[in-house]
């Protein structure tokens, strides 16, 4: 039971990162993501969270970043270099800081969209309905323009849009940014279900270390 508790299901070994390359951001940054619960990344403002986060997802280099040393596993298989589209269809999502949903598209629209590795539509509407279950709020807005939702309606929905794709891992982005305490600690309460009962991991990256260790296993 002990071994199955910390088996590993995300791996960064040893990863430098630099970005147009001369600015070296990461310099042997390692860490384990356990396998079904949540393991936060704290740190101070550019310390290079965000940076790791990109790394993982293969986004780097559409900021000129690159890994130039190290390796990244998913469930011990390579992924470092790899395109953001084969991350995503291997099963990691990643929801960007300061919720970056499509504006002009509605609710529904965005969910839909997050599915687009999908190509079977039953499994698209049944990704709507698990999404709906876990964020209420979204369904009652499902028609509105997602441009006028609340910062806490549009992370939700960032977060549900990234469920979308089916993900065995998501890397979450300060989720807590700009939002009142009381909506951070329903959001985290979600994610927290959403760990326990879907076997979700999830990698957090945070500022708010209380917030963040509230919910965390690691
Ligand atoms: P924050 O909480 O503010 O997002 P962070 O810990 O996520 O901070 P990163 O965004 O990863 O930090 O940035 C780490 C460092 O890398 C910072 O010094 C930043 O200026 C630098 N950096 C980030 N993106 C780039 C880029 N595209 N080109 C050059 N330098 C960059």
């Amino acid at each position: 039971i002990l071994r199955e508790a910390s088996v590993a299901m995300l791996s960064i070994n040893n990863i430098v990162v630099v970005y147009d390359n001369v600015i070296l951001v990461l310099k042997g940054v390692s860490l384990d993501v356990r396998k079904g619960a949540i393991t936060t990344l704290l740190g101070a403002n550019g310390a290079g969270k965000s940076t790791t986060l990109k790394a993982i997802s293969g986004i780097l280099f559409t900021e000129r970043g690159s890994i130039t040393k190290g390796t990244i596993t998913l469930e011990g298989k390579p992924i470092q270099g790899k395109r953001a589209f084969d991350v995503t269809s291997l099963g990691i999502a990643q929801v960007f800081e300061g919720r970056r949903v499509f504006e002009s598209l509605t609710c529904e629209e965005n969910l839909v969209a997050g599915a687009h590795i999908e190509r079977d539509s039953g499994k698209i509407a049944s990704g709507i309905e698990l999404v709906y279950s876990y964020f209420p709020r979204l369904k009652e807005r499902r028609n509105q323009q997602s441009g006028y939702l609340s910062g806490g309606e549009q992370q939700m929905l960032a977060i549900g849009r990234a469920l979308m794709s089916s993900p065995k891992v998501i890397l979450l982005d300060e989720p807590s940014l700009g939002l009142a305490p009381m909506l951070v600690e329903e959001i985290f309460g979600i994610v927290k279900r959403l760990v326990e009962r879907e076997g979700l991991t999830v990698l957090l990256v945070e500022q708010n270390a209380s917030m963040a260790l509230a919910v965390a296993e690691h």
